[in-house]
């Protein structure tokens, strides 16, 4: 007998009949005898089609309307699920965000949880019932209506799980887990049985299209085991997320992860004097462009140079402002490419296995593919390579790291 906080996504509940197969797998589950929340998203679609209609009336309707406006999709879903599960005999009852004092900051479009409550939830489990949450919505401290941002019932199902101290949090969607790498990109991309909170964050780029970031980090903070797994399958097992790695001799390398949409600047020869760095890097910070990597390089001839990256969709912005940087403080030029990509192996494992950087290098270099900038940290090496090699380095690296027999060797 188990507590289990599961989240149903877009897909999941699309349509009357797919709600009536969740309906069905929530029952089964409860007759095993495991007390359910169950939270869910609003049927696939919905929130864009709401945003939509918001945007005839005025490209930038006001933040705090345009929460009321989408959080109608999860009260549809909650009160349809809920009906679907009566209907067949199984006590349910619904919640909104309101309801269960779900508290956020006022920050509409993107507010953050603050506080949860317990007591709701707990008051109608204990008599018997599924509770059905809605996904995504709060409530701020003036009362207003708050959404989590894109994809946030992820959120919504960690944060009462985590409040509720649940054996586990288990994401349903439409994918049966986490893959070793995009298996559009590489077709023996293999689903992991595991991965670790630290993995899943270094693999956001593959994981974001599972589930949101936020709700990774959250688990993580709150030590919640997460499963990522299929709303479509039968038998889905799907991919546990958590802090041990339960089988001791798992693959070194994880995954593969990767960015197409990257870009670089570099500015030359900077005066080289302390808070270099920071100067150049404030206005970007201002300008609320996020930086990635960043190599600053100086041989002692009094001027340093200076590489960093951003996302593609910044680029110019960053450009503009780096080159305002150069003539302030007199450097000598500035460089930008945006035709780059990022591509990073991920692994617990290479902590305790030297040469892993040394490898992926051969790799890159025997299919001619050529390294523009390389980080590193305990868990994960990432280079920057031009965008055309992408696809050959992600497929080159899975195949020298053998990551098609991942879920063979983890069997053991
Ligand atoms: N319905 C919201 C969205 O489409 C939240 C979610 O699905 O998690 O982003
Ligand atoms: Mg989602």
């Amino acid at each position: 007998m188990a507590l289990l906080v599961q989240k149903y996504g877009g897909t999941s509940v699309g349509s009357i009949e797919r709600i009536e197969a969740v309906a069905q797998r929530i029952k089964k589950c409860r007759e095993q005898g495991n007390d359910l929340v169950v939270v869910v998203s609003a049927m696939s679609g919905e929130t864009n089609r709401l945003l939509g209609l918001a945007a005839q009336l005025d490209e930038n309707a006001c933040e705090r309307e345009k929460d009321v406006l989408v959080s109608t999709g999860e009260q549809v879903t909650i009160a349809l699920l809920t009906i679907a599960l009566q209907k067949i005999g199984c006590p349910a009852v619904s919640m909104t965000g309101d309801q269960l004092r779900m508290h956020t900051d006022g920050a509409h479009g993107k507010a953050r949880i603050t506080k949860v409550d317990d007591a709701p939830v707990h008051a109608y489990l204990k008599a018997g019932n599924v509770v059905v949450v809605a996904g995504f919505q709060g409530r701020a401290e003036d009362n207003s209506i708050t959404t989590l941002g894109r994809g946030g019932s992820d959120t919504t199902a960690v944060a009462i799980a985590a409040v509720l101290k649940a054996d586990e949090c288990q994401i349903y969607t439409d994918v049966d887990g986490v893959y070793t790498t995009d298996p559009r990109v590489e077709p023996r991309a293999r689903r992991l049985d595991q991965i670790t909170f630290e993995e899943m964050l270094e693999m956001a780029s593959l994981g974001a299209k599972v589930l949101q970031i936020r709700s990774v980090e959250f688990a993580g903070k709150y030590n919640v085991p997460l499963r990522v797994l299929s709303s479509f399958e039968e038998d889905s097992q799907g991919t546990l997320i958590t802090y041990e790695r339960k089988k001791m001799e798992a693959a070194v390398i994880s995954g593969i992860a990767f960015m197409r949409d990257t870009a670089s600047l570099t500015i030359l020869g900077v005066p080289d004097k302390p808070a270099i760095a920071a100067t150049l890097l404030d206005p970007i910070g201002h300008a609320h462009i996020d930086v990635d990597m960043i190599v600053q390089n100086s041989i002692g001839d009094g001027t340093a140079d200076f590489t960093f990256t951003v996302q593609s969709s910044d680029y110019k912005k960053a450009y503009e402002l780096l080159e305002e940087s150069a003539r302030t403080l007199g450097a000598r030029s500035v460089h930008g490419n945006d035709r780059i990509a990022k591509l990073s192996i991920v692994g617990v494992g290479m902590m305790n296995h030297p040469g892993i950087a040394r490898k992926m290098f051969d790799t890159l270099g025997q299919e001619g593919i050529n390294m523009q900038l390389i980080s590193t940290s305990e868990i994960k090496v990432s280079v920057i390579v031009d965008e055309k090699y992408l696809e050959l380095g992600v497929r080159a690296l899975h195949r020298a790291f053998e990551l098609e027999n991942i879920a063979k060797e983890e069997k053991f």
